[in-house]
């Protein structure tokens, strides 16, 4: 019988605007400030107060994920800065919301810094055909601040007051239905996936074509017996790494994802994510790549945003492993990682073969230095080098602490952070210090302190190098 369920609410908006602060101001955890680069990477759910949240990623490359957040959610937060304004994933967010026909409301986040300007977004707002309340439109517009908590109650009033008029209905005895939110692949408990259940219930022990479930936790990490339409659960006991936005049902599965992106469609025939089966080997493919990501989602993502031009040889979540940098040699691929480990016998491996490997924790960087391979190569000149001996911590940055071993390192050029045999990414120097001095350069054999941005996880013995730019 089809009864009341919580809601699920979906935050949108363009990255960097406060989506994840705010539901994190609301769960009262620190999920922000442990993420890398800021940027939410899988999505998360958490049930307060009879609601279910789901955060969905920021960067374009989750467009796909963004799109099932919204077609799995009953009401949208859209949340844009105050400060900032309407960007062009605010616009795609108002699609997607407007798409899924559900009844949204407007957060203006980022109400305290000095610089907010909320009816100047109310206006561009109205611009892209979202009309407030204050503009005569219906859609209900608030201020919050998720440092101040400024705005807070009245918008979780506003958000059940939507709920209210929108009673969301499940039945918890009809047949399973359940998406697919997250999945990975743990190396001691096998595939793991996050499900929020659309309707029917799941239960432990309950026998599925996709395996037997095992154990059932819900958002605050409890283990539980059964879960209810709305419940955002972890499940273990399946017996292969399912595609993010498959639905899982008692009576058939489908694997298709509800919003395959356009090119993701034409690259994925004969290639399933997260199994990672050889995929076709296109005629004019300028670069072959073997790409490891830690869960499908992420996995999904990029796959859907390389750019032309890139031949995927293999794909699987999970670390990478010695067959991955065999294929590369083979191939004449490169490997790419995203959240993924270079065991010591892989990277020994990599270093004998010579075969290129990447490995990034920010998935747009990621994009942008295959974007960068597939383009014709200029030779790098080297500039400098320099070993990073010490690190520090100041306020916010972490300082790593350097001796120049060769030629010059300076603040104008790109610099190249090195481990081993493993390029761990590009970037610039945000500070360079000489002692307490800021510096523009520093010659061989002296050291200085440097600060990375985009900031890259360095460790000591890393190495890096300054090209010209
Ligand atoms: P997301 O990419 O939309 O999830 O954005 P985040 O939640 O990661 O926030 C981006 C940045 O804005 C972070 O540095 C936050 O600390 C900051 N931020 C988020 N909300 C607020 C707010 O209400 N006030 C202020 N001053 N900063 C905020």
């Amino acid at each position: 019988m089809l009864q009341n369920r919580p809601p699920i609410v979906v935050v949108l908006g363009h990255v960097d605007h406060g989506k994840t602060t705010l539901l994190d101001y609301l769960r009262q955890s620190n999920i922000a400030a442990r993420e890398s680069g800021g940027i939410t990477q899988v999505i998360r759910s958490f049930q307060l107060n009879n609601i279910t949240f789901i955060d969905t990623p920021g960067h374009s490359a989750f467009a796909a994920m963004r799109a099932r957040g919204s077609d799995l959610a009953d009401i949208a937060i859209l949340a844009v800065a105050a400060d900032d304004g309407i960007m062009p994933q605010t616009v795609q967010s108002v699609e997607f919301i407007k798409l899924a026909h559900i009844p949204y409301l407007v957060a203006l986040t980022k109400s305290d810094l000095p610089n907010a300007n909320p009816d100047k977004v109310k206006t561009q707002l109205t611009e892209t055909g979202v009309v407030v309340e204050d503009f005569g439109g219906d859609i209900p517009a608030i201020s919050v601040s998720a440092k101040t908590g400024q705005g807070i109650p009245e918008l979780l009033e506003l958000l059940e007051l939507l709920v209210s008029l929108h009673l969301p209905k499940g039945d918890p005895d009809g047949p399973l239905q359940a998406v697919v939110l997250e999945s990975s692949l743990d190396s001691k408990k096998g595939p793991l996936a996050t499900l929020i259940i659309k309707s029917g219930t799941l239960k432990v022990g309950d026998v599925l074509p996709q395996g037997k479930i095992r154990a059932l936790t819900d958002s605050n990490g409890k283990n539980i017996k059964e879960a209810l339409p709305s419940t955002p659960v972890e499940v273990l006991g399946l017996n292969a790494v399912l595609p993010v936005g498959s639905v899982i049902s008692s009576i058939q599965i489908n694997t298709s994802p509800s919003f395959p992106s356009p090119t993701a469609k034409t690259r994925a025939e004969g290639e399933k994510l997260g199994e990672g089966r050889k995929g076709e080997v296109s005629e004019d493919a300028k670069l072959n790549l073997i790409v490891r990501a830690d869960v499908a989602g992420s996995l999904e993502a990029i796959l859907s945003s390389l750019p032309p031009g890139v031949n995927v040889l293999f794909s699987g979540t999970g670390d990478f492993v010695a067959t991955d940098v065999d294929k590369a040699k083979t191939g004449q691929g490169v490997l790419v990682g995203f959240n993924v480990k270079v065991t010591t016998p892989v990277a020994k491996l990599v270093e004998v073969d010579k075969v290129p490997i990447y490995n990034f924790k920010i998935i747009y960087e990621l994009l942008d230095q295959v974007d960068k391979l597939t383009r014709p190569q200029t030779k790098e000149v080297i500039l400098g080098k320099a070993e990073i001996i010490a690190e520090f911590k100041i306020g916010p940055d972490r300082i790593a602490g350097c001796r120049v071993t060769e030629g010059v390192i300076s603040k104008a050029t790109k610099i190249r952070l090195v481990r081993g045999d493993v390029i761990i990414g590009d970037t610039r120097l945000k500070s360079l210090k000489s002692g307490k001095a800021d510096v523009p350069s520093v010659k061989s054999s002296l050291e200085f302190g440097a600060v990375f941005s985009p900031y890259l996880d360095f460790r000591i013995a890393d190495h890096i190098i300054a090209l010209e730019s």
